[in-house]
């Protein structure tokens, strides 16, 4: 369909002839057999797969619910990936084809769901319904880039970087791949150095649905060896990036340095994101969705609440409510299915977060008790005067309460924007004509009204945010595809 200059049509935005994935019934008898089977399974290992010669250390991958050791992989070292640039093909073949192929992956994917949880859970400590909400986002990114893109006739930009976060594992890094792939280019991918393994499973998968191994190339690595390769060569016609704003700056200057100008970034990273709850929410769908965005993913994900400001005449009932919901929460083993919070991706990230809260200890409203073995943080509740009192972006299951009173909601509303960030807001509030203008006034790329604020669903949904959280376009969005092609004319300087 096409649409006025300037505005989208509707297929463009929701990808034509497109459903997303109705995902996986975790009630449903042979759902979980294929998981009990999967969890009896072997977990497939990982090393470098490239179309050039590999070698590189080795690296332990841990199980952040047990500690244990999951598997040895290969990883890549600076040769490896100068071998993989030099072996990179873009991809030929037409638009349509390609559209054939990345949905022959998503099918794939889907009919493999089992391994993937068991991975999903083993590497990445992911509750199942983790697992289901990832896979589900994942083979959507792969048929709405598919949908948006099997017309093109525009041609590629050349060689992609794809460094993807441990959070979304499958995720993020297939929505990388599947829009840099649909635009015909060449792909090095480089996975968090946390979750190697559903990164090599979801590539094999891509290879065996027809996706040429010089087209797509996988590289196992940590940032300072296989990202610093990768950002420094000049080569490279683009990068994207999910992860730390920090990162996203090293990688910035990296391309500054080595790339022609102008090539693009498109950086998805941090946040310090708020919920406000005025006095006319209803509490109980208010507390429901503050446990949703705070805590669930064991709150590692870049959209979680950090920062909730009730007004002050409801706050009482609803920081009780708000206990009471938190200690109904269960954490423990991902692989059970009533499991609702799973660890922390690693002991790093867990000593972080532990260092935080006890730093805060007169603070703490409320605080659930965490197994004693693996990487957990149990949820914890933090009494602050407001978003000013977080340093930084608390990757886990930690909750800031804010109260405010009504005549001082602008100000609030200046405390979020003057953070600098603009990820996820929420507001419950049953007034229209206020949540309009709040809506209006708070600086975020994506605001959830009367419900919780993570999960952005893509087609519907597209997610990214704006200053420190990110440089746009948004994923899952009509014009996301658009920057993996070449430019008719120089572009501008980012
Ligand atoms: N897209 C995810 C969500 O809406 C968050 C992605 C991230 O954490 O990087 O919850």
């Amino acid at each position: 369909a096409t649409a006025p200059r300037g505005l989208v049509a509707p297929d463009a935005l929701f990808g034509a002839g497109r459903k997303n994935s109705r995902g996986f019934d975790l009630s449903d008898p042979a759902v979980l057999a294929a998981i009990e089977t999967a969890r009896a399974g072997d977990i497939p290992d990982a090393e470098p797969l490239t179309a050039g010669p590999a070698s590189g250390p080795r690296r332990a991958v841990i199980n952040p619910a047990t500690g244990a050791e999951v598997a040895q992989v290969t990883e890549a070292d600076a040769a490896t990936v100068a071998a993989a640039l030099d072996a990179a093909q873009v991809w030929a073949a037409p638009a349509a084809e390609r559209a054939a192929v990345l949905r022959r992956a998503a099918d794939l994917y889907e009919e493999n769901f089992g391994p993937i949880f068991a991975v999903l859970a083993r590497e990445a400590g992911k509750a199942l319904p983790d697992a289901v909400a990832e896979l589900r986002e994942a083979v959507d990114f792969l048929r709405y880039y598919a949908a948006q893109g099997e017309q093109e006739t525009r041609a590629p930009r050349g060689p992609i970087v794809a460094i993807s976060p441990w959070n979304f594992p499958l995720a993020i890094f297939s929505g990388q791949i599947a829009a840099a792939l649909m635009a015909g280019n060449a792909v090095l991918a480089k996975p968090a150095e946390q979750t190697p393994l559903i990164a090599a499973l979801a590539v094999r998968l891509l290879h065996l649905a027809g996706v040429p191994r010089a087209v797509l190339q996988l590289l196992p690595g940590d940032g300072a060896t296989v990202g610093a390769a990768l950002t420094r060569d000049p080569r490279v016609s683009g990068v994207v990036f999910t992860g730390s704003t920090e990162t996203a700056q090293i990688i910035a200057r990296a391309m500054a340095a080595h790339m022609a100008p102008g090539t693009p970034l498109i950086a998805e990273t941090g946040g310090l994101n708020a919920m406000i709850v005025d006095s006319t929410a209803l509490p109980e769908q208010a507390v429901r969705d503050i446990v949703a965005s705070a805590f669930r993913s064991a709150g590692q994900r870049c959209s979680a609440l950090r920062c909730l400001y009730v007004q002050d005449d409801i706050a009482p009932r609803i920081l009780e409510m708000l206990k009471g919901a938190m200690d109904e929460l269960t954490l423990g083993d991902p692989w059970q299915v009533e499991t609702d919070i799973g660890p922390v991706i690693d002991a790093e990230a867990q000593a972080q977060i532990k260092a935080w809260v006890a730093a805060q200890e007169s603070a703490l409203l409320h605080r659930i008790t965490a197994p004693e073995t693996g990487h957990f943080i149990g949820p914890v509740l933090l009494n602050v005067p407001g978003i000013d009192a977080l340093e930084r972006e608390i990757f886990g299951p930690v909750l800031h309460f804010a109260t405010y009173a009504a005549e001082d909601l602008p100000q609030v509303i200046e405390a979020i924007n003057a953070r600098g960030f603009g990820l996820t807001f929420g507001f419950h509030s049953r007034i229209d004509g206020r949540v309009e203008e709040v809506a209006e006034q708070v600086r975020a790329g994506n605001i959830y009204i009367n419900r919780n604020q993570i999960g952005a669903v893509v087609g519907s949904q597209p997610f990214g945010g704006e200053g420190l959280s990110g440089t746009g376009p948004k994923a899952g969005g009509p014009l996301y595809l658009n920057r993996f092609f070449a430019p008719d004319a120089p572009e501008a300087p980012q």
